[in-house]
């Protein structure tokens, strides 16, 4: 036999982290490593954060699991909490980012279905854009490498071209049920929607009646200085996707939306068996503790804004290597003239240092938001070693 033990989906690398603390992992050799990854946006405390640790572990001593046919007073709880923070009246837990996508959807046709519009179900979403693994969330992506193999993707998306309302525009049609989108792409490549963009699909959903979804698994949660990235642009969405950060590293996701657009999820219409359990629940308001206040908010702003300029500094060193950088708060892209990947690889292997690549050559730098100037300047310094020693014709 050959194939291993764990699915092969993935391109596992030689870095096998078995413990962490703080901003970094350590491998079963004892390397140490600086992680701006956090696990793709998920571990905002880092790794060792005692008040989330003290959360799960209370809660896994006292109750870990019960079934959503009970009330939920813990599940009642961060839902609350979520309603105060949001737009949203009410919230549908999950325990992945793509099952609240998955939730987003049937939220969005269940409200035409719901008053007899049977045939407004067609979503549309934006090119390269990242929705989750499962069936219905790589229907709502353009990207063809996602759905090789996987034929017929589940009917309903139409594909526009991001940041372009004409584009958005000229999909629309009888069947339209609304718009699915990431304010800030972040496997795209860590591009912020513009504000004209965004409010321009407000506008056309509020004109013809129309769900705006928005995908912020991986842009919201105090990621970008704001709670949810939809409040840089002025505007609120009917229905949202959270999911990624707000764990803190333990599975949790969200799928929110106003009175009005959870008209057709009444008894019946969607489930989970795990979602909402009080340990996720516990994990999740300890992180909602911790990040939901304007002082950890303006942090990650001014931290965000420190960490781009110093990265911006240090690219004009090498500019044949490093076009620009993108992004908000401590949501970063550096958009490289090379093919990003082999760089990434470089990093992590040659220099300790973890980030993500992602589409459009474009490294990610998504560092825990507790990260502070010792991680930074770590951070640089490793960068500075990175570039210095880089050849991109060698790589590859
Ligand atoms: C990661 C991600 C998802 C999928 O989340 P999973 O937890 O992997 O299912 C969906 N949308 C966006 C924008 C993401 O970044």
């Amino acid at each position: 036999m050959s194939i291993t033990p764990l699915m092969p989906v993935y391109p596992r690398c030689g870095v096998r982290p078995v413990r962490g603390e703080h901003c970094h992992l350590i491998d079963e050799d004892g390397t140490r490593y600086l992680d701006f990854a956090s696990g793709i946006a998920v571990n905002l405390l880092g790794h060792s954060h005692e008040g989330l640790i003290g959360a799960i572990q209370r809660q896994a001593a006292t109750l870990m699991h019960v079934s959503n046919l009970y009330g939920s007073p813990q599940g009642e709880r961060l839902a609350q909490r979520l309603v105060d923070l949001t737009f949203a009246d009410t919230v549908f837990f999950t325990n992945s980012g793509a099952e609240a996508v998955e939730c987003a959807i049937k939220a969005a046709r269940a409200y035409h279905s719901h008053v007899g519009n049977d045939d407004k179900f067609e979503l549309i979403t934006f090119k390269n854009a990242f929705h989750g693994r499962t069936m219905a969330t790589i229907s709502a992506s353009n990207q063809e490498k996602m759905h090789k193999g996987f034929l017929p993707l589940l009917a309903g998306f139409k594909y526009a071209e991001f940041d372009d309302l004409e584009s958005a525009k000229a999909q629309m049609g009888p069947h339209t049920a609304g718009f699915l989108v990431e304010p800030i792409q972040g496997e795209g490549g860590i591009r912020p929607a513009s504000q004209e963009f965004m409010q321009g699909l407000r506008q056309l959903a509020d004109e013809h009646d129309l769900m705006l979804v928005l995908d912020e698994v991986q842009c919201g949660v105090a990621r970008t200085g704001k709670m949810y990235a939809y409040e840089h642009y002025g505007i609120e969405p009917d229905i949202m996707a959270t999911a990624k950060g707000i764990g803190g590293g333990f599975p949790l996701g969200a799928c929110l939306a106003t009175e009005k657009a959870a008209r057709g999820m009444v008894v019946g219409t969607h489930g989970s068996t795990y979602g909402g359990n009080p340990l996720a629940m516990a994990a999740g308001e300890a992180v909602i503790d911790a990040v939901a206040n304007d002082e950890f908010l303006a942090e990650v702003t001014e931290k965000g804004e420190r960490l781009r300029s110093r990265i911006e500094q240090f690219i004009g060193n090498y500019p044949e290597l490093f076009d620009c950088v993108r992004g908000k708060g401590l949501m970063l892209g550096i958009k490289m003239k090379v093919e990003s990947r082999p760089f990434f690889v470089h990093l992590r292997d040659n220099h300790q240092l973890l980030t993500v690549a992602a589409g459009d050559n474009t490294l990610r730098v998504l560092p825990p938001l507790v990260a502070g100037e010792a991680e930074f300047d770590e951070f640089i310094d490793k960068l500075s070693a990175g570039a210095a020693d880089y050849d991109p014709s060698a790589a590859g």
